[in-house]
């Protein structure tokens, strides 16, 4: 039987004050982008609107996969609407950020995997907002490199593709995703754009151990990531994957300071990081 663990003292948040983050909401709601922040009932949505900030989701709001740790809606997508980098980037004017995320459901759908509207979408953002740096959260494109290429010559500012777990777990909480093919994706985005930082995170909680997060931890390194994200997986709805473990705060600190020692340079590692949380001052600290 699946016990539901009780959720520590930690992980308790304190809500922000509210008349930003409902103008954001509205905001949101009248240009019509969808957030990853929303779709994936992020925990920390409250606190980002209510400092102006968000991470989009393009390519609409249903996923082609199944992950069993993601609340974004799962299903056949429609067509990609081709008003939307325009939309964004006029989310991005409106709430006058510099620097922007920009994430996806995984289109395998697609041919190109919607690498080309993430192009344009970085492209549209930043000459409605020059000078404004775009971080993009890529999905695997199912190792299609050409598609990769496709996103990396609109010059991101980080290229961010999640390995999420430990290889063990991909089978049950990532079904058609590839522990090797995530990390290929990285290496070749690392041989391609070198200049191009390359940004990965794990999810702990899902029921891996310490020595497998040191073996992926040791993986990604060697294909050339630098930025790291690591965070508690918390259960968005009672149907996905049940938490294994809760990490305290103390140990977060602790996996910081061996990442940072093994060889990352900047690493973001907490109860609440999210790959998008604070993804600015990550970049900035560069
Ligand atoms: Fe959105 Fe990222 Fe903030 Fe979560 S952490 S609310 S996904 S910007
Ligand atoms: Fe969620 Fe991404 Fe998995 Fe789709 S591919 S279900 S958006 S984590």
């Amino acid at each position: 039987a699946v016990q539901t663990l009780q959720k520590p003292s930690w992980l308790r948040k304190r809500l922000p004050p509210m008349e930003p983050y409902h103008n954001v909401r509205a905001l949101l709601r009248t240009a019509r982008v969808h957030t990853v922040c929303q779709e994936a009932r992020c925990p920390n949505h409250w606190e980002c609107f209510s400092q102006k900030t968000a991470t989009f989701l393009i390519l609409g709001d249903v996923c082609t996969r199944r992950c069993r740790f993601c609340a974004v809606r799962q299903g056949r997508p429609s067509a990609p609407d081709p008003q939307e980098p325009a939309r964004i980037a006029q989310t991005v004017q409106a709430l006058g950020l510099r620097y922007v995320v920009i994430t996806s459901v995984t289109r395998d759908d697609l041919l190109d995997g919607g690498a080309s509207i993430f192009a344009q979408t970085i492209r549209t953002v930043r000459d409605a907002v020059p000078g404004t740096l775009v971080e993009v959260l890529i999905p695997d494109f199912q190792g299609r490199l050409s598609a990769l290429h496709t996103v990396l010559q609109a010059g991101p500012a980080v290229l961010n593709h999640n390995i999420e777990t430990v290889p063990r777990l991909y089978g049950t909480v990532r079904p058609q995703a590839d522990y090797r093919r995530s990390l290929a994706v990285l290496r070749a985005a690392f041989a391609a754009a070198p200049h191009i930082p390359v940004k990965s995170g794990i999810m702990l909680g899902l029921g891996e151990t310490d020595d497998e997060i040191l073996q992926t931890l040791d993986d990604l390194l060697e294909a050339g990531c630098r930025l790291l994200t690591l965070g508690q997986y918390l259960q968005p709805t009672p149907h996905l994957h049940p938490v294994a473990r809760y990490v305290t705060p103390d140990a977060f600190d602790t996996w910081r300071e061996k990442a940072l020692s093994m060889g990352f340079r900047q690493v973001a590692s907490g109860p609440w990081v999210r790959s998008s949380y604070h993804a600015h001052e990550l970049h900035r600290r560069l």
